[in-house]
Parts: C-alpha cells; structure tokens; sequence
C-alpha cells in the first residue's frame, strides 16, 4: 500500500511539474503578434516624411526608428520622401495618456497611407532611446501592428515597454508579424 500510495503522490507531482511548464509556455503563444489585417501592397521602399515643422527631438526619433525598422530582417524598406506614404509629425496633448498615435488611409484591406505623431506632452521629456521607442511602436502600427504584451515593441505602454523590459527596437516577435505579413 505505501508504495501505491507513493506512485500516486508522484503522479500528482508530475501533474502538477506539467501544469507549471504550460503556464509558463501558453503566455508566449498568446501574446505572440497581432495583426490588423491591412495592409500594404508594396513595403519596398515604403516613404516616410516629416516637414520643417517637428523638433530635432521628434526628427531624430523617427529618424532613429526607421534605422532600427531597416535593420531588422524583413522586406520593409524605409526611405526618406516629400512624396512620402507616411507622415510623421510632432503634437502636444496634456490630456491624453497617449505618447504617439497612428491613422491609416485605408480601401478595403490595404493600407494606402498613414500619418505617425508623436505627443511632445508626454515624448518631450523622454531621451532618445525612449522616444525611438514610441517612434519605432507607431511606425509598427503603421505597418498593420497591433498591441500585444511583453517585451516587444508592440507594447502599448512605454513604462512598461521602456522600462521594465528595456525595449527600445524591433524584438524577435514584432519582426515575425511583419514578415507574416509582408515576407
Ligand atoms: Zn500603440
């Protein structure tokens, strides 16, 4: 009887061992990229533009955004514009919890056009390496990203994006949703 009972505690411990290995493997699956499901006929090149009216604070914000968009392995290309597909521009809101914020034009499923700002209530008094970050998110959202959890850049909460899990680019994830969409 005693070694029954034994087999049966370590078959309960085993369920238990296999119940903690899925709880750890499910929230990567589950939060794994979130499409919008538009998109873009064409991401190479894909035009970006900002005018003469942003500061050298949101400028370099995109500027370093698409860099790190460019350097990551997929077939978006990123190329400066005045005939651009995507405008990217600076506003100040204190009544928003939004830093940034991205419209599309849109026919059916594709994405024809899109506008990125970045709210200068909130991005102003971050550093470089933060506003690239809401700058890189947006253009995500440009592409056809939505948000999802964790350490990618498709987190819409920059604290938690920015500063618990130190995501400043395009992580493994946000990579892989653009080339479902566009590899
Ligand atoms: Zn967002």
């Amino acid at each position: 009887m005693f070694s029954k009972v034994r087999l049966i505690k370590w078959n309960i411990r085993f369920v238990i061992l296999i119940g903690l290995v899925i709880l750890l493997l499910v929230p990567s699956l589950t939060f794994a990229y979130n499409l919008w499901g538009k998109t873009w006929l064409d991401v190479d090149p894909l035009y970006y533009y900002f005018d003469s009216w942003p500061g050298y604070k949101t400028k370099s914000a995109f500027t370093a955004a698409k860099s790190d968009w460019n350097a990551a392995s997929t077939p978006v290309n990123f190329q400066w514009s005045a005939s651009y597909d995507i405008y990217c521009y600076e506003w100040y809101d204190s009544g928003t919890g939004m830093s940034g914020f991205t419209s599309h034009d849109t026919y059916e499923i594709y994405i024809f056009g899109a506008s990125c700002g970045l709210n200068m209530y909130w991005t102003d008094d971050y550093d470089l390496n933060w506003r690239k970050s809401v700058a890189g998110h947006e253009l995500g959202h440009a592409l056809g990203l939505l948000h999802v959890s964790g350490a990618k850049l498709m987190n819409g909460y920059d604290t938690t994006r920015c500063e618990t899990y130190g995501v400043f680019t395009p992580q493994a994830d946000d990579i892989n949703g653009v080339n479902a969409m566009y590899g």
